[in-house]
């Protein structure tokens, strides 16, 4: 057997951008203790596949991938060490022991920072311990994201108890970073390249409410815009319930704050976002909203809704369709309620056929994909900042990036027409023609 600190370890991320920092601490890790990470799982002694076990759709990927890579194990390389961490092992990792043999080792969410310990373990075993494990500055991230922008988990787990939600059984409670921890880290991003700092969490406005010294997330935000390096900074994740009027006026005030608002509301009906025990009411997001634009007349908000939840009647859902065409976000995804065992809702009647809410799905995505043609279509002729991230391989245009509205992955992209620019790099940007996602220009 080969010397563990000389192995070369492959780690397949799944599931969303907290997933992949946890990812990422795990590959520094293992990096420091001597093991070479690799890219592909064909040149890997070791694969780790860190899941996401959120909804049914992320149990299914995440099983589908695990039994793939069990099976060519089984065929060809029996002595590949596999590992199974993150949410799907957190919360199956003990019944799946013995369902896939393949799998060495199934370690939970709480077990991130003892990776080094879990990869010199020769026994199979589940390792599923109390979800607690929350990451600091000293923690050497492997970057996997482009490096002109990077995710920073300023806090991990929830404490909201949304009723359809599994998180919380998952991820532990909510525990915020400290903020000097927090800004360290930012300043270690900023020199190693990264241009734009993304704060995520399960509930970033609820930054702070769990630490005595209470900080808050608007400190925070003015923090790390004070930091030089930095040219961009942009929260995720805002809940409803706890983001602030500091928070908005914060990002009014630091032109290096995008002024952007991932506000995911999950429904407006009054009635069903009690029963999701979301903690607010469609009276104070209106407000919100209201409160936003008035303070920040070019913010771009992106929501995100839930369709087919228990109980929603096709008066409630109707509801739902008015107000997003009444507020117009800028962007927004729709989600399919997943009835997750353990979950208070799962136990809800008036449940709705898997149709209806495909059916209610589309017809929310093909209302908003107007909506954001529309706003695509007035943003013609205005000038953008943009940070270009890579080369283009649309026709007609060399390069592309993201403006101040655009957030990776979740929305759409800025391409541009000009040659010549080095990568990274922050333009002025004239924008020319949209589509529906996306936005097209000229350096000026
Ligand atoms: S805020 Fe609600 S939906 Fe989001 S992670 Fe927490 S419990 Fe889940």
């Amino acid at each position: 057997m080969k010397n563990p600190s000389s192995r070369k370890l492959h780690i397949i991320s799944l599931g969303c951008s907290k997933n992949l920092i946890d990812s990422e601490v795990m590959g520094g890790l293992a990096q420091a203790s001597g093991m070479n990470i690799v890219n592909s799982p064909d040149r890997a002694d070791v694969v780790i596949v860190n899941t996401c076990g959120f909804i049914q759709p992320a149990k299914e990927e995440a099983l589908e991938i695990i039994l793939s890579l069990a099976e060519e194990k089984k065929r060809r390389k029996p002595d590949v060490k596999l590992i199974v961490a993150g949410c799907l092992a957190q919360r199956y990792g003990k019944e799946l022991l013995s369902d896939i043999p393949e799998v060495d080792l199934w370690i939970g969410t709480g077990e991130v920072g003892n990776i080094v310990r879990h990869l010199k373990k020769t026994t199979r075993a589940a390792v599923i311990t109390k979800p607690d494990f929350l990451m600091t500055a000293g923690h050497e991230r492997i970057l996997s994201s482009k490096s002109v922008s990077a995710y920073l988990k300023i806090s991990d787990g929830c404490s909201n108890h949304c009723t359809y939600c599994a998180i919380p059984a998952i991820r532990g409670k909510a525990r915020s970073r400290m903020p000097d921890d927090i800004l360290l880290e930012a300043q270690k991003l900023a020199s190693r390249g990264s241009s734009e700092i993304i704060l995520i969490g399960q509930d970033t406005t609820a930054y702070g409410r769990d630490l005595k010294s209470r900080p808050t997330l608007a400190q925070l935000l003015g923090g790390l815009a004070a930091i030089k390096s930095i040219r961009w900074i942009r929260l995720l994740y805002a809940h409803p319930a706890h983001i602030t009027t500091d928070v908005l006026e914060t990002m009014a005030g630091h032109d290096k704050i995008c002024r952007y608002i991932d506000l995911p509301i999950q429904h407006i009906d009054d009635h069903l976002l009690a029963a999701m025990h979301r903690n607010v009411s469609a009276t104070r997001i209106s407000e919100i909203i209201r409160q936003s634009r008035e303070i920040m007349p070019d913010v771009a908000l992106r929501t995100s809704l839930m369709v087919g939840f228990p109980g929603e009647t096709q008066k409630r859902f109707e509801r739902m369709l008015d107000f997003m065409r009444d507020v117009r976000f800028d962007h927004l995804g729709v989600f399919t309620y997943s009835r997750e065992e353990g979950t208070p809702a799962a136990e809800r009647p008036s449940r709705i056929s898997e149709k209806e809410k495909h059916r209610r799905c589309d017809v929310i995505m093909n209302e908003q994909a107007d909506i954001s043609y529309a706003i695509n279509q007035e943003l013609i002729g205005s000038v953008q900042e943009v940070l270009i991230e890579e080369e283009s391989d649309r026709e007609g245009y060399t390069f592309s990036g993201r403006c101040r509205r655009q957030s990776p992955e979740i929305d759409g992209v800025t391409y541009v027409k000009n040659s010549g620019i080095i990568i990274p790099a922050m333009v002025k940007c004239k924008i020319t023609a949209a589509d529906h996602y996306d936005l097209f220009g000229e350096v000026l």
